[in-house]
């Protein structure tokens, strides 16, 4: 049991260490500056998947059955700064809010919006509803969080989500 113990230690080292080759040290500070959190109500549990085809590639979608008309909250405080309807196309209904420190996080095919341009919003604010608009093909929630513009490895409680995989999340938003 001790050797299995250590290996997978020194798994977990080496898979660290690989992923700190291939993600630029700056993805990790600037999503640590703030503590983004899981965009869903407390408890509810999610499925965050990633996939190397994915547009923007770093981005997440959330699954789960019944995903339909679920709230979608704001992972931290800011200003929203985008309420846009691209009709059938791309992102459909999607929100961008303004964090601290140059970050930004995406929300999009939702099925309708909560907040408005310029609004102030806290963390875990509800923000709009889990919806299938654009270019979707089954309720979900496509997510991004950026950093000065670009697209970074999602960070949520501190946490790593998985790439690319599938991580299951419980959300601790406003518990
Ligand atoms: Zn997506």
């Amino acid at each position: 049991m001790k050797s299995r113990r250590l290996i997978t230690a020194l798994a977990m080292a080496l898979a660290g260490a690989c992923s700190f080759l291939v993600a630029p040290a700056t993805a990790d500070v600037g999503a640590q500056a703030v503590n983004l959190r899981t965009p869903f109500d407390c408890g509810q549990v999610w499925n965050a998947n990633t996939r190397s085809n994915h547009n923007p590639q770093l981005s997440v979608d959330f699954q789960r059955s019944g995903a339909l008309n679920k709230n979608v909250r704001s992972s931290a405080a800011g200003t929203v700064e985008t309420v846009k309807n691209l009709g059938d196309t791309s992102y459909g209904k999607y929100i961008v809010i303004r964090h601290a420190s140059g970050l930004k996080t995406l929300y999009a095919h939702l099925n309708s919006f909560n907040v408005t341009v310029g609004q102030t919003v806290g963390t875990g604010t509800l923000i709009g509803k889990v919806g299938s608009t654009g270019g979707s093909t089954g309720p979900h929630l496509h997510y991004e969080q950026r950093l000065n513009g670009v697209v970074q490895r999602v960070v949520l409680n501190g946490v790593h989500v998985t790439y690319f995989g599938n991580t299951s999340i419980t959300s601790s938003t406003g518990c």
